[in-house]
């Protein structure tokens, strides 16, 4: 079975114009002593905004391996796929991302329930997991409340994972299970019983994303409280450690975290963590490269800059179209986005300042940074004279794409 290594990020772009600058950077990772693993990732949400394949994401990564002469291992991640999309990725990816998350609350079978809680008897009582300071209180009515919860969602990855493997004809590949597109996050205690059911079904794991603790919009900051996170984010890894010990789970399983870029407030925590117990991580990041691609446009002026505004100002338009599908990722205060007279107005610097992610930079705006971030259908529909633009400013796109994944991510996270 294919392994993935102790880090990796998932990188990609909503164009495949920047597989070289992301690579770039994680080559940069490399010689700064730290082996980062690509993972090309991309969902089907995104290849249908912009009318893409999944061999185009294996494409775009081949091309980059190649041109870069990269001889490390690489993946291609077929990002949050169910039984109903699944078939598209299956020839070209070697990563598949199994979200399960609208499957979250359907109770299964009474008779599925009843055996899987009677599965758990050991753990009634105190749990105790090492290294946690204080045990879990399981009973039965616990275990029920988590049973009605994921029994059928871990069902379901079952039934994925089997397909996958039977349709591929091995089992040569990266499973990921992801939960985090949901309301609530799962607690530690629920994620040890959710591996328990992981196990169960026989699914080799590799990567976990559940819901963590927060705010985890896309393209900006972390929004919420750091220290309850970090709580949170250690008792997963003790927990994680544990469950593969106790239920024969893969031992490189390691957390994955969506919508992992720009997240700069958890970063030393999440370096302090893993560091502690040595642990790997799986950091998903595509989302940003879309908005470095948008900053080197407006850096690279003219008519590229004139693209760049343009995208803002049909995206102030079409604002509550965009952001219906993120509703649950994104928060914009329209009252604190830029009028598109204004933005008309600006220099080159001052919209990439306003759009480019340092925080505390006195033009710095979240709410137009996310507004972009879901505005990529904008630029989809600009067609080739959108592509063209890269093509004909791709020297200073490439740059903003591997300094932002090269000093803003990979050095905060990994304390190169
Ligand atoms: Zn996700």
């Amino acid at each position: 079975m294919k392994k993935i290594g102790k880090y990796s990020f998932g990188i990609g772009d909503r164009f495949a114009h920047q597989g070289n600058a992301q690579l770039r950077a994680l080559t940069k990772a490399q010689k700064g002593g730290i082996e980062v693993t690509p993972v090309w990732n991309k969902s089907n949400r995104e290849h249908m905004y912009v009318h893409s394949n999944p061999s185009d994401t294996r494409n775009e990564a081949d091309q980059a391996v190649k041109a870069l002469g990269y001889k490390g291992e690489y993946c291609v991640d077929a990002d949050h796929i169910n039984l109903g999309n699944v078939e598209g990725f299956i020839s070209s990816s070697d990563f598949f991302t199994i979200d399960v998350a609208s499957k979250i609350g359907i109770p299964a079978s009474a008779e599925d329930t009843a055996s899987f809680i009677a599965s758990c008897a050991a753990y009634i009582g105190e749990l105790n997991i090492p290294a946690i300071a204080h045990p879990f209180h399981v009973n039965d009515a616990l275990l029920k409340t988590i049973a009605d919860k994921f029994l059928t969602a871990i069902n379901e990855a079952g039934k994925i994972y089997r397909y996958i493997s039977e349709h591929k004809g091995s089992d040569d590949f990266i499973t990921e299970i992801s939960m985090d597109e949901v309301e609530s996050p799962q607690s530690p205690v629920e994620l040890f019983f959710i591996l328990k059911m992981i196990a169960g079904q026989g699914i080799p794991a590799q990567t976990i994303a559940p819901k963590f603790t927060g705010r985890f919009n896309k393209g900006v900051d972390y929004v919420g409280d750091v220290a309850m996170f970090a709580k949170e984010f250690e008792e997963d890894i003790l927990v994680i450690d544990y469950a593969v010990k106790t239920f024969g789970l893969m031992d490189n399983l390691k957390l994955s975290v969506h919508s992992g870029s720009d997240k700069f407030s958890i970063y030393p925590e999440i370096q302090r963590i893993i560091t502690k117990y040595d642990k790997g991580i799986h950091v998903k990041t595509a989302g940003t490269t879309w908005l470095e691609e948008v900053i080197g446009l407006a850096v690279s002026g003219g008519e590229a800059l004139k693209a760049a505004k343009a995208i803002y100002s049909q995206a102030l338009t079409r604002k509550d179209e965009l952001c219906a599908p993120y509703a649950d990722v994104i928060d914009i205060h329209t009252e604190q986005l830029p009028s598109p007279e204004e933005v008309e107005s600006w220099s080159s610097e001052k919209f990439a300042n306003t759009l480019r992610h340092i925080p505390g930079h006195p033009d710095y705006n979240a709410n137009l940074r996310q507004l972009i971030h879901v505005g990529y259908k904008i630029a989809s529909e600009m067609g080739t004279y959108y592509t063209d633009l890269l093509k004909a400013n791709s020297e200073v796109i490439g740059q903003c794409v591997e300094e932002n994944l090269y000093d803003r991510h990979l050095k905060r996270l990994f304390n190169i």
